[in-house]
């Protein structure tokens, strides 16, 4: 046997921690590292953009609850890529980037793709590290791996010279290998804290659980889910907290959620921060008196905004609910309050709103309408409580509209936009959850198994971010349907008034003579498609429900990539606001 390659040890290392997946887009240097790891049976998915594939790489951490792999190029890979260093620490996504950089002597020599990635990266990920030598190679991946992991989870980043992935040991005998990391150890709660808390619970009017990202990803939906059925307490899930108690659970006040947060007066938040999307749990949208108990994993997130830290729980949330749970004994809530009978005044006055903007069948489709009609198709072709469709959605009125209409009964199954709110992450967030559920390599950990459909609803801007990795879908054979909501805009499109685009063209252009397209117009009624199509999938153009509902049962169907153009009403969508699910009171005017 020749003696290996740096390229050979860093992918054997990975294989000895049990990675079986890489995102990423080679280039010299780092094109030796995928070959090897594909040679040694790691699985390569290739993409377009590295911001993609880094988005890809953190939601399969995410999903499989391990750090997820993106390999990059040095220089513009690794700016590229920034995008999913980002998107991994701000939702405490566990992700592993490996880089490629310039040969150490050449440093500072203006030398191919050169960039100090290390001072570059150091202040947004955990970690950021080059190994000395090829000697320490799997020492240091097995390291950044297991700090990325353990702890609030986020980036681990190795730097790669070249030098180093060309380099070749003289002795294999020094490598020695990386082994597999263990599951980190859990923290609970000590028994004082947690007889106060109990006291608190037993003691609210109005309590609360908040459900968010963070119990999905601890997988900790059964003992919430035992929590919820013995006690009776009210739920509410955060956009990506749905499905780890049923979106159908009695308690769930989803629907009645200012209502909830007004008037919650003990709020028990599992897996979530208090920061915008929960409206810094401020008054007036939360109860001013209201106590927040805090329960993460990460220390310094105890006692922000509205948390009391007399009252945090530092733990894992699967150990510490299970830890509630038996401390509250046979205790129930009694549900005979006002409390409960403003909750579901609210959710019948609510429900009753949405099911009427759903019901409005013109063409164009509004949101609501063509919601609704994928919907319905969607589950008369697999029964609403099952398993078996990961959504994907993005796109500010489509994310915005769609969540309430798309009921979620298991956790991780619904990925959006996520606490940066950023747009462009769907499409390579599809191809992560295809590769987490239907991968042919078994994970070898508690990854998900079932195949599962992945179903993406973008907004027509949100699908421009990535739109070319409908090619690497086609390329990998995954079965993915995307429905583009395609309103020919931001937002609500060109404007309030309902001017389409073609108007702004300049045919009814009087009296705006400094009309022209607005800063949120995008090509009108574009063929959206046939990038399918050019790809090798399948593409569809609906304008009617009917049609709507024949391209959905068709794509569902079908073994490759599907794109369903769906045209919108232009200029109705639900306008630019602040905050998930922002008042009227917050509404911004149009820029
Ligand atoms: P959401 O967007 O749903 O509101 P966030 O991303 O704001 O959720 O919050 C998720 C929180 O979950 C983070 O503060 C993270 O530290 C925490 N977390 C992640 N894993 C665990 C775990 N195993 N136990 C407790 N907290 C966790």
């Amino acid at each position: 046997m020749p003696p290996p390659t740096g390229a050979h040890i860093i992918a054997r290392s990975l294989r000895d921690l049990g990675v079986t997946v890489i995102f990423g887009i080679v280039g010299i240097p780092v094109v030796e590292i995928a070959e090897e790891a594909i040679n040694l049976g790691i699985r390569f998915i290739g993409f377009r953009n590295e911001q993609a594939a880094s988005y890809a790489a953190s939601a399969y951490g995410y999903l499989t609850g391990r750090p997820g792999i993106c390999l990059v190029v040095g220089g513009p890979g690794v700016l590229h890529g920034m995008a999913g260093i980002g998107n991994a620490n701000v939702n405490a996504f566990p992700l592993l980037l490996l880089a490629g950089s310039s040969e150490t002597n050449l440093v500072s020599r203006g030398a191919f793709q050169e960039l100090d990635a290390i001072s570059l990266l150091t202040p947004h990920t955990k970690v950021s590290l080059r190994p000395p030598s090829l000697e320490s190679i799997p020492d240091i991946i097995q390291n950044i791996y297991r700090i990325s992991w353990y702890g609030r989870p986020g980036t681990g980043f190795v730097d790669l010279p070249a030098d180093l992935i060309k380099g070749v040991a003289e002795d294999t005998e020094d490598v020695a290998p990386a082994s597999p990391v263990p599951d980190a150890p859990k923290a609970g709660v000590e028994e004082a804290r947690m007889f106060k808390i109990v006291q608190l619970i037993k003691s609210a009017k109005a309590p609360l659980v908040v459900i968010g990202k963070g119990a999905a990803y601890a997988k900790a939906e059964h003992v919430i889910r035992d929590l919820i059925d013995k006690t009776n307490l009210p739920f509410l899930p955060t956009p990506m907290g749905k499905g780890v108690v049923a979106d159908s659970h009695p308690a769930n006040t989803a629907s009645a959620r200012s209502t909830a947060l007004k008037e919650a007066d003990v709020v028990l938040v599992l897996g979530a921060r208090l920061n915008w999307i929960l409206h810094f749990g401020d008054a007036p949208k939360w109860n001013p008196v209201a106590e927040f108990v805090q329960v993460d994993i990460s220390a310094e997130e105890i006692g922000s905004n509205s948390g009391n830290p007399e009252l945090g729980i530092i733990g894992d949330i699967g150990i510490v609910i299970s830890q509630l749970t038996s401390a509250l004994g046979s205790w129930s809530y009694q549900t005979s309050t006002p409390y409960i009978q403003h909750l579901s005044a609210a959710k019948s006055k609510n429900e009753a709103t949405a099911a009427s903007k759903a019901s409005n069948s013109r063409t164009p489709m509004s949101y609501a309408h063509a919601f609704t009609t994928i919907e319905r198709t969607l589950h008369s072709l697999r029964p609403p409580d099952d398993a078996g469709i990961v959504y994907v959605s993005e796109g500010a009125n489509t994310m915005d509209i769609s969540r309430s209409i798309f009921p979620v009964s298991h956790p991780r199954l619904r990925l959006d936009a996520g606490t940066y709110a950023t747009m462009g992450v769907g499409l390579g967030y599809a191809i992560a959850a295809h590769a987490a559920y239907n991968g042919s390599a078994a994970e070898g950990q508690s990854g998900p198994q079932e195949r599962k459909k992945v179903v993406c609803l973008e907004g027509d801007s949100a699908f421009g971010f990535s739109a070319m990795e409908v090619e690497t879908m086609a390329r990998y054979g995954m079965d993915i349907l995307i429905f583009v909501i395609n309103n020919g805009g931001v937002y609500h499109g060109d404007s309030d008034d309902g001017e389409s685009w073609l108007e702004l063209q300049g045919k009814t252009l009087e009296g705006k003579s400094e009309g022209g397209l607005r800063s949120t117009s995008l090509g009108w009624e574009v063929g959206y498609e046939k990038i399918a199509e050019a790809c090798g999938g399948k593409g569809y153009l609906v304008r009617t429900s009917e049609e709507l509902e024949r391209a959905t049962r068709e794509g569902f169907r079908e073994g490759r990539v599907c794109v369903v153009n769906v045209i919108v009403e232009a200029g109705k969508g639900q306008k630019l606001e602040f905050g998930w699910q922002a008042s009227g009171k917050e509404k911004r005017k149009k820029g």
